[in-house]
This record gives structure tokens, sequence and C-alpha cells, in this order.
């Protein structure tokens, strides 16, 4: 079955609804059979933590029509032990691997139709969250739990290809030296809110985050993940227990070394040292790669490569990672997962 309705060539990054998405509920200690359920809208007790307190996380992986017409998952075992990590820092229960696999399996199937074809460069958007529900008012781990995986059809990030973005330094934090920074909950984006759009009313892309404790190195680059490129071929990324450990992030950490014979650093990006950089980028999901043309601090803009034209290890490292994702190259075993 085909999908007249949508444009696969104007299709961006915003919600539609689609035909089916997975519900399960943890009660009396144990996570219940998940259903597959067309209602889009959820009727929860109006003293659920998820609204008081932010008990609740999230996960962001996609599904791509590969080039022999089979669908490929990118690592969600790797997202299912993200989440598992979220919902322990959360007193949240954990779904199980195997669980969060066949939930993200059982969406793809039953919204096949929602797919971009191969060559459009779009995926399917699977958004997984676990959030605390049931009948609460104090400040306590929930009774009752949600996990549910809906999806959503979504472009390629940079249509016509991928260009380098300004980005400006944040006097804010979104995350604590020992906070929750390393989990991918709803806490932190809240606290990016106004950093970010306060960046964008400034025209930059979005706004950078240094370490929370000394306001001296970058941590994140908006919700995505930061690497740079050095002349010495390395390939750096923050080392910082506050940095939302990304699985783009991770993947390319093996594919600049094994792929592209970089070293590869975790290490201290101090700002006051942006020379030795060659060129840098951000990563995520979403994004996959989103070159950085410069970075503005204090006053001054410090561009990388260019601001327009994309380095070339950025473009190897971007071709090396979607060629994969879309079945275009063989990845590293057990990257893509057939659904
Ligand atoms: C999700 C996320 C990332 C990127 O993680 P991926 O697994 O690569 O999508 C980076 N930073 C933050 C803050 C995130 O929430």
């Amino acid at each position: 079955m085909g999908n007249e309705s949508i444009n696969w060539d104007t299709l961006g990054f915003d919600y539609i609804k689609t035909d089916l998405r997975y519900l399960a509920y943890w009660r009396d200690g144990a996570w219940q059979p998940g259903v597959l359920t067309e209602d889009n809208k959820l009727h929860i007790a109006e003293g659920s933590t998820a609204l008081h307190y932010g008990q609740q996380c999230f996960e962001g992986l996609k599904a791509y029509r590969a080039k022999d017409g089979s669908i490929n998952l990118f690592r969600p075992d790797q997202n299912a032990l993200r989440m598992a990590r979220s919902c322990g820092r959360l007193l949240m229960p954990q779904v199980p691997t195997e669980m969060f696999i066949d939930a993200c399996k059982q969406v793809v199937k039953a919204n096949e139709r929602f797919i971009p074809p191969y060559g459009k460069g779009g995926a399917l958007y699977l958004r997984p969250f676990v959030i605390g529900v049931g009948d609460n008012i104090g400040v306590r781990t929930a009774p009752e739990f949600i996990f549910s995986v809906f999806c959503v059809p979504v472009g390629p990030y940079f249509k016509g290809g991928m260009k380098p973005h300004n980005f400006s330094i944040s006097g804010y934090d979104r995350a604590a030296p020992n906070g929750t920074g390393a989990a991918k909950v709803g806490g932190n984006y809240a606290a990016s809110l106004m950093p970010g759009a306060e960046a964008k009313q400034a025209h930059f892309a979005d706004c950078i985050y240094l370490d929370p404790a000394t306001h001296s190195k970058i941590e994140e680059v908006g919700s995505a993940n930061f690497f740079g490129i050095t002349a010495n071929n390395e390939f750096v990324t923050p080392k910082s227990a506050s940095v939302l450990p990304g699985i783009t992030r991770l993947s390319l950490m093996e594919l600049a070394q094994t792929r592209l014979g970089l070293t590869v650093i975790e290490d201290d990006v101090h700002i006051d040292n942006l020379d030795r950089f060659v060129e840098a980028g951000a990563c995520g999901t979403a994004a996959v790669i989103s070159p950085i043309g410069g970075i503005q601090h204090n006053g001054k803009l410090h561009v990388f490569h260019s601001e327009t034209e994309v380095g070339p290890v950025t473009q190897k490292l971007y071709k090396e990672l979607t060629g994969i994702q879309f079945g275009e190259v063989e990845g590293p075993a057990g990257w893509v997962i057939k659904v």
C-alpha cells in the first residue's frame, strides 16, 4: 500500500499522525503485554509524575528503506541500553532490550507505508518513551508507567545537501555536573528551550553548551554531540560525564578509526583552543552530521574549515555512516537490524 498523501520531496521534521503506535503498561511490578493502537492520545492521571516531576525519558532512532528494498534499523540495541540507563537514573522500570526492539519492529511494520522510498534521503523516525503515570501527589516514583513507541516520517535534515552552520556559546547550562546530562530525559530539554531560542533569535543555528562546572570546555551542540578534526588526523570528541552518550557519536568514533584511519580521542575541548581543529561538526540521529562553520564566543566568530563549504573528513564520515544506514555500504557486525 502506497502513500499518496505524502510528498516525499518536501518532508521535514514535523508531526504527522501515522497509523499505529505501541503501548505497554507497567503494573503490579511487571510490564504488561504491549498492543498496537490507532489512538494517538494518552489518557493519564492528573497527578502523573511525568507531568509534575519530569519522570520521563525518551529515545530517537530511524528505520531506513535500504537500497535492496529491505528495512534497516540502525543499532536499536544501543537505544535500548541507553533507555534502560535513563530509566535507572530516574527510578523507572527498565524495558528489556528484546521488548524494546520488538516494539520498534512492530511499529515500523505497521506503518511501512510511511517509510520514505530509498533515494529520497528520508527515514521513519521512531520515538520510544517511558513516563511515570497513575494517581500520585508527593515527590516519589510513580505507581505505574507507560512505555510507548510512535513514528513519524521525516525528510533529510539538509535538503539539497549538507551545509555548515554557525553556532553561539551559551551562558546557560543544560545539565549539572552530577545531574542528568547523560540521561535522555525531558528535563534537560526543558532547560535548553530558552538558550536555544535566544541563539536562534540572534540568527545562529543553535547554541553550544560549555561544561557546567567551569564553563571552559565544549560539551554539547544544541541537542547533538560535538566532534572536531585536527590537522594531525585526529577525531576528537568531549570527555565528560554530563554529555549525552550519542549513538551517532559512538558510531562515528568507530568509523573514524576503522574506515578513515583517524586517531580517536575523547578529551577536553577547551573553548580557548579551537585552533587545533581544521573541521568541526555536530552529530545525532536527527541531523546525522551538521557541519559547524563557526562558533561565536565573546563577540568573535571562530571559523573552522569554512562558513560555506563542508570539510573533506566530515564529508567522508557522512558518506560512510549514511551508506551503512541505507544499505549501500557493509557496516560493522550487528549495526543493522532488519525489520
Ligand atoms: C539524543 C541526543 C544526542 C544524540 O544522540 P544520538 O544517539 O546520536 O541520536 C546528543 N545530545 C543530546 C543532548 C541528545 O539528547
